[in-house]
């Protein structure tokens, strides 16, 4: 038995639509994340293809789409949902959720499916984040419909299993607000206060938690070299988890401009750009929440305002603490954010692997992956200035360095072999073995260095696409 709680479903009526998934031709078992699994205290043996195909709905599961809008690319959308989602309920306080369970009623034009390979990079990426260490929804399974989706061309579909905190998103508020529903505005505030902010009394606060946790997150995703790729409002989890793994991917050289997505043309979502638009976004949720943080309109205002200044404070304590750590500093010192600074001017100017860099400072290879290796030589001297006032034994700084300065990252080039060999010839044996190794990120591995190294000029993926 799946023991299932439906606190969503206890919630009106408009915010969702009650309805099955639809069920699937042949399903089969891809992936099941068994330490997952029983992280939730869920029997692996109850958690069968059918299960996770939406065949069988278990037991206890009040099964639903959830009503949602949102800002894609900055344009207002106030009717999306989930279009190819199912919420079958909650286990252990998370949300279970099929993706690519057939159409709903906020389908639109869609099919309500999805792709073999978006399912398994949303696999292989999310559960490398959760190896991070960075707040994300999680993979349980990955089931094959035995059903082909049309896309450009014809693909295998498949079903991921996901585990969120919730799916309350920026969007969700932006529903009820775009529809002068005030009430129920405060229904999901409240509800997601119970949810995810135990100890936060009244919708001030509320606001600036969820602003101090997506600061933070979009720091984490910085400092690991993440490109989310659709950072739009309803892509933005409330509870301050990474969710939406699209067209998602990690830089190799580290470049700020850089932009992998195929439906991101201005570079909105670029991997620099992120701060700014979480920002955005949660200014957006912030207009949401003004008839509950004063009946006075322009107090309310210069209420929203003050939160939100508080999201480049947050922020930047994250990732400048952040980028000290990756350099191996436990004290803080004048000049310590230009040391940081300068080097990601130098990688930039240098092409430098964002990784390996880090991972590898101050070993002698290192300076080998700047085109001009005597500008990494120039900041190593400086560095090792620096280091001179730390107390730290030297022993003890490269353990923390390399607690957080991952060795191994899901590279694209990697991850679209395993998806090729997947979709192409039903070989899921690359997408196993890159799976073990991104979720143990911070071990060398050294039978697995060619899963370390950047890709050559050959292998280099330049685009990377949502699917849907
Ligand atoms: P996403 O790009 O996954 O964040 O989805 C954006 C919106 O489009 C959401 O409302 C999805 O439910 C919807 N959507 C995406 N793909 C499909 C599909 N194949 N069928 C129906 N709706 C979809
Ligand atoms: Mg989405």
């Amino acid at each position: 038995m799946i023991p299932f709680a439906n606190t969503y479903a206890r919630l009106p009526e408009r915010f969702y639509a009650r309805l099955n998934p639809t069920p699937v031709a042949r399903p089969r078992l891809i992936k099941l994340n068994i330490a997952l699994a029983e992280q939730l205290g869920l029997d692996p043996d109850d958690l069968t293809a059918d299960v996770l195909a939406g065949n069988h709905v278990p037991e206890g599961a009040e099964p639903m789409a959830l009503a949602y809008a949102g800002h894609q690319f900055g344009n207002f959308v106030p009717r999306l949902g989930d279009g190819r989602a199912n919420l079958l309920g909650e286990v252990g306080g998370r949300d279970i959720q099929l993706k690519g369970a057939g159409r709903t009623p906020f389908s639109r034009g869609g099919d309500g499916r999805a792709a073999l390979g978006p399912v398994l990079r949303e696999y292989l990426i999310a559960e490398a984040m959760h190896a991070f260490g960075i707040p994300t929804t999680r993979a349980l399974a990955a089931v094959a419909t035995g059903e082909t989706v049309v896309r450009e061309t014809g693909l295998p579909g498949a079903i991921v299993t996901r585990v969120a905190a919730s799916h309350i998103r920026v969007g969700t508020f932006q529903y009820f607000a775009a529809r002068q529903d005030t009430d129920g505005v405060r229904t999901l505030a409240d509800y997601a206060m119970a949810r995810h902010y135990p100890g936060v009394t009244g919708y001030r606060a509320f606001l600036e938690a969820v602003i101090a946790r997506q600061a933070a997150l979009i720091a984490r995703w910085l400092l690991v070299g993440f490109i989310h790729g659709v950072m739009n409002t309803d892509n933005c989890s409330i509870a301050g988890e990474t969710i939406d793994y699209g067209p998602c991917a990690f830089m190799d050289a580290y470049d700020p401009a850089t932009v992998f997505s195929s439906i991101d043309q201005q570079g909105r979502y670029a991997y620099g750009n992120q701060a700014r638009i979480a920002a955005w976004n949660l200014a957006r949720l912030a207009e949401t929440l003004l008839p509950l943080l004063d009946d006075d309109d322009n107090k309310a205002v210069e209420i929203a305002q003050q939160c939100l200044a508080g999201f480049a404070k947050t922020f930047e304590a994250a990732y400048f603490g952040g980028l000290r750590r990756k350099i191996g500093l436990s004290s803080v010192r004048d000049g310590d954010d230009a040391l940081t600074q300068d080097l990601l001017k130098a990688m930039a100017q240098n092409q430098a692997d964002f990784t390996l860099t880090f991972r590898g400072l101050g070993e002698a290879e290192t300076r080998d992956l700047f085109t001009d290796p005597t500008a990494y030589d120039a900041w190593e001297a400086r560095w090792r200035q620096r280091l001179a006032f730390e107390v730290e034994t030297p022993e003890a700084r490269r353990a923390a360095m390399r607690a957080v300065n991952p060795a191994f990252i899901p590279r694209n080039h990697l991850v679209e072999a395993a998806l090729n060999a997947a979709i192409e010839r039903d070989d899921f044996a690359p997408f196993e073995e890159l799976l073990a190794v991104v979720t143990q990120p911070f071990d060398d591995q050294s039978g697995f260095a060619r899963y370390a190294a950047p890709p050559t000029a050959s292998e280099r993926v330049h685009q990377t696409f949502c699917g849907t």
